[in-house]
């Protein structure tokens, strides 16, 4: 049986043949012929295949084909509920940003390049004003994203010394992000005191030594330790440091730019955490911040320019577009126009404006089955990790939820949603008003 299916599979060249009309480019076509046969072959030789026909082959291999000739990487409707969702792109940008950067990055800029003298300048000094306005720090940096910042961090100043963390903040963060890995790449050595669920203050203190070179705080960003359990405020890091004239360091991952947000969750705000006299803090700009991805180190001035003196910030370093982004998005708080900061916008919504778009979807799906809920959402990146923020929500009853949660993420526009046994729930706090359409005819076409 599996020797006869695997003979009738079609050969190249007849596949070749009957798609060359419609897929022009020969290598690109080849590959899906390629990916599509060898597919199949696996799925023959577990026995999951009972027939053969060549025009379900045919109208596979062009699928595949329009799919790539179209790009693979689109935009989708995050029904999730969760803002910043690292897997959905963390945060989006809003138009206006958008447009506003749109000449930066199609003609030349003065980037690297100092106006006033004539000559070769600094790219970071763009954005490093605002965010010393923002935050009273002394100076900033910005790499490509928060990881590269400890990389960087730990490499300048921790190279074959020792760096003490509490043992309850050796995370890993999305599941490649180890703290004590990137140490050890880092060539910093891993100093763990206290215990998982307790670090006292002595702890750090009794294990100064002349090797010390930073005491760093890492925020336990993905989980939290409920029952018996401290730590140490960075504010009584910062102090010890200094007065055993050795680094502090937070890596904060996450953080707000701007206070206004503070009831949505108990993060500290960025300025905050440089008052408490942390010499660095470091934060992804795609988090709370709502910018693009990259890594923002703010600190002392002495210690930001030995940073920059490291060789591998020429590798970790970023480019105009992502400059131009933060550019847009710190003059955005400047201007306290926090509207234009889209993911700030979405957690902004409330109940009235969230059952609104419920209503609009469930007035849009007709006969379907569906109830506007109440649901219980997180923020997402690593942001307050156990704290539920309230959101609205349509649910849609179907006993085949399964099915259609699949089908809905094979429409063009591909919505993501939450399911469970017996339905499908579609929460409304990453959905913009112009998307309820959109997310409306996918599940009119989706439904079975
Ligand atoms: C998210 C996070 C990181 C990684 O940041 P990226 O910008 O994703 O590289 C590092 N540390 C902490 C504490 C985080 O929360």
């Amino acid at each position: 049986m599996t020797k006869e299916l695997l003979k009738k599979i079609p050969n190249k060249n007849f596949l070749l043949n009957s798609l060359s009309a419609n897929c022009h480019n020969r290598a690109l076509l080849n590959y899906c012929i390629d990916e599509v046969l060898d597919a199949l072959r696996k799925r023959i030789l577990k026995g999951n295949v009972k027939t053969l026909d060549s025009h379900t082959i045919i109208k596979d291999i062009h699928l595949r084909y329009m799919q790539i000739y179209r790009g693979t990487l689109i935009p989708v409707i995050n029904a999730t509920g969760v803002v910043l969702h690292t897997n959905l792109g963390r945060a989006p940008i809003s138009e206006e940003i958008f447009e506003n950067i749109k000449k930066i990055v199609t003609s030349y800029s003065n980037l690297e390049y100092d106006l006033k003298k004539g000559e070769r300048g600094d790219r970071y000094h763009h954005v490093a004003e605002y965010l010393k306005i923002l935050t009273g720090a002394e100076d900033a940096l910005i790499v490509n994203n928060n990881a590269s910042a400890v990389f960087l961090i730990l490499n300048t100043f921790g190279k074959n010394k020792n760096v003490i963390v509490s043992r309850g903040e050796l995370v890993e963060i999305g599941g490649s992000f180890r703290i004590p890995e990137v140490m050890n790449n880092s060539g910093a050595k891993l100093k763990e005191v206290g215990t998982t669920n307790k670090t006292k203050l002595r702890d750090y203190e009794e294990n100064i030594d002349k090797k010390t070179a930073i005491l760093m705080k890492v925020h336990k960003s993905n989980y939290n330790i409920i029952g018996f359990a401290e730590d140490v405020s960075h504010k009584e890091i910062a102090k010890l440091a200094k007065d055993k004239n050795i680094i502090s360091y937070y890596d904060l991952g996450s953080g707000f730019l701007s206070d206004i947000f503070k009831t949505l969750c108990n993060e500290p705000t960025l300025k905050e955490v440089v008052e408490s006299g942390i010499d660095l803090v470091s934060a992804s700009g795609d988090k709370l911040i709502g910018s693009v991805q990259c890594g923002i180190i703010l600190g002392k001035k002495k210690l930001i320019d030995k940073l920059k003196k490291n060789q591998l910030l020429r590798m970790l370093r970023v480019d105009k577009i992502t400059l131009a982004f933060l550019q847009e998005t710190f003059k955005s708080y400047i201007e306290a126009d926090e509207n234009k900061i889209k993911s700030l916008t979405l957690f902004k919504a409330n109940s009235y404006e969230l059952t609104k778009k419920a209503e609009k979807l469930k007035s849009l799906i007709g006969e379907i089955d569906s109830e506007i809920v109440t649901t219980k959402t997180y923020i997402g990146g690593g942001s307050c990790p156990l704290q539920e923020v309230d959101s609205i929500g349509l649910i849609i009853h179907t006993y085949k939820a399964k099915s259609m949660e699949k089908r809905l993420r094979e429409f063009e526009t591909p919505v993501i949603c939450r399911k469970g046994e017996d339905h499908l729930l579609f929460d409304m706090m990453a959905i913009t008003e112009d998307e309820i359409l959109t997310l409306a005819e996918a599940i009119n076409w989706a439904k079975i």
